[in-house]
């Protein structure tokens, strides 16, 4: 790599700032996933706007490419540098700036994590909350933002891009973007609306059309009731059944089901194949709140009822459970009490590896998918690590198979990438497309996207990146 670029950020940030040191580059070069590694060249680390501002117009000076990073939790490989460059990590810009109690809004930069907005809410703004993914504590609300995740208030709120109000960005020129109430300078950047949608540049771009330094984020007040029950399950149909009619009936605030295994895995077992037909097949996690207490009662009696309306129909459940009588019984279960929460029996394995094939689609299909993916997973020997829930008010759902792998053993290895490449083909099929979309599955279905649509996502790089060097190697159409 040309010495220049280094030494001119070592100029303008300190030294401190900028590292080529092997140990530090190496930490960087890959994620816990099967992705393939990559060798970045610089690690830089950005304290402001104006830092990043120097590395993007001195990258786009000497065409060097230049890849983001915040966690680098995103289980796809999205934040590998895959053409070398400098490594952009965005870890130390990690301000709250504002909280808006009133209009509901925080202003954070990208360096902000779930943990922080959660510690930071809980003691200056005990009337608000935001909505928290299973992610790890320490990864970042900008990226989930930006690729689209989702959490636990994704029932009412949709996926993480629509609470977006406006953003400011930096370009590879080195210009700044401001959009939604922030592109006039207000006081208070509470939407986007009526601006065209330009933060939408940066939604599933995956970084590659710019650095996004700030964003306003909505929030939503806390409601004073506040309950999560489990429900175990014992058939698919009637797990699934349940689920979307609670998310249709518009009175929880969150549901999902977590497969079995995942139970399994919570207790310590690594790979769990084996289904004993008295255990649950399925967990449903139901949130509900209010902020009366009869309207908070009437919403657990009708939860009850419904639950009891498919057991007269044949389904087999334990429960409703309230989940602290399940932590009493079993405080491993502590786990899901609080989000975020470190889902360690994912990532603190031997084997250290964690991928998945996470899809959008239609709810409709959640059953069908469960099962097909499931038979997919016992070819391979690996056991229906599945979750599944609602979103959008059940507008469209999320349907994600989850393995743990030796990153080790070349030959586990390999069984995960042909685990994935039979599992996203079955859910695209079935009309499920992988989100925080890794390069393998753009390749594979390549020749199903619209052309012109490609097309279009190409042309938007162009424009916004002439050069090319902002995460090279990643969306390419
Ligand atoms: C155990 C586990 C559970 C998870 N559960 C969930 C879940 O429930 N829901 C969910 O949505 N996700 C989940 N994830 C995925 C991931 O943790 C989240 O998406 C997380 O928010 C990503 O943040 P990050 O800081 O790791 O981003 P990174 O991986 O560092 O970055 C992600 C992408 O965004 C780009 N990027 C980062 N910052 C910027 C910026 N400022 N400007 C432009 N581009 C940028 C990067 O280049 C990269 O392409 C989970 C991950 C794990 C390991």
């Amino acid at each position: 790599m040309n010495l220049e670029i280094r030494d001119s950020l070592i100029a303008k940030m300190g030294k401190e700032s900028v590292t080529d040191d092997e140990e530090v580059l190496a930490e960087f070069a890959q994620d816990i996933t099967e992705n393939p590694a990559g060798k970045p060249d610089l690690v830089v680390y950005a304290k402001s706007a104006e830092n990043v501002r120097s590395v993007l117009t001195e990258a786009n000076r000497l065409s060097v490419p230049v890849t983001c990073v915040m966690a680098n939790t995103n289980l796809g490989g999205l934040a590998v540098p895959q053409k070398g460059g400098i490594i952009l990590n965005l870890t130390k810009m990690n301000k709250i700036l504002e909280v808006n109690e009133e209009d509901l809004y925080a202003i954070i930069e990208p360096g902000v994590t779930w943990q922080d907005i959660s510690d930071y809410l809980d003691q200056n703004h005990p009337g608000l909350r935001f909505a928290y993914p299973l992610s790890p504590p320490d990864s970042g609300i900008v990226p989930n933002c930006i690729m689209d995740g989702l959490a636990n208030y994704s029932l009412r709120t949709s996926s993480a891009s629509a609470w977006i109000n406006a953003i400011e960005a930096i370009l590879p020129s080195g210009e700044t973007l401001q959009t939604g109430h922030m592109a006039y300078g207000s006081s208070t950047p509470c939407t986007n609306a009526p601006f065209p949608a330009l933060h939408g540049l940066f939604v599933g771009f995956q970084g590659s059309t710019g650095v996004v330094t700030k964003m306003s984020v909505q929030l939503w007040p806390k409601k004073k009731y506040v309950q999560r029950l489990f429900i175990l399950a014992y058939d698919v149909e009637h797990a699934y059944g349940l689920a979307k009619q609670l998310a249709k009936e518009d009175i929880v605030d969150d549901i999902g089901t977590l497969s079995g295994a995942t139970g399994k895995m919570l207790f310590g077992e690594y790979r769990p194949t084996y289904q004993d037909p008295n255990e649950p097949i399925l967990f449903v996690y139901i949130d509900f709140s209010s902020n009366y207490e009869n309207d908070f009662a009437c919403k657990k009696e009708i939860i009850a009822d419904l639950v009891g309306q498919w057991r007269a129909k044949g389904a087999k459940f334990d429960g409703p459970l309230d989940l602290e009588d399940l932590v009493r019984l079993e405080p491993k279960f502590a786990k899901f009490a609080k989000f975020p929460t470190r889902l360690d029996f994912l990532l603190d394995h031997p084997g250290g590896g964690l991928t998945w094939v996470g899809t959008y689609g239609p709810t409709s299909r959640f059953e069908e998918g469960y099962k097909k993916g499931a038979e997919i997973l016992a070819k391979y020997g690996l056991p229906p690590v599945v979750v599944c829930r609602p979103m959008q008010g059940s507008h469209f759902g999320v349907l994600r198979w989850i393995t743990v792998f030796d990153r080790n053993d070349e030959k586990d290895v390999e069984k995960v990438r042909a685990v994935n490449r039979d599992l996203a083909d079955m859910a695209v099929e079935l009309g499920f497309f992988p989100y925080k979309t890794p390069q393998w599955a753009w390749d594979r279905y390549a020749d199903r996207i619209n052309p012109t649509f490609r097309r279009l996502v190409r042309d938007v790089r162009k424009l916004m990146d002439p050069k090319g060097i902002l995460n090279p190697g990643h969306l390419d159409l």
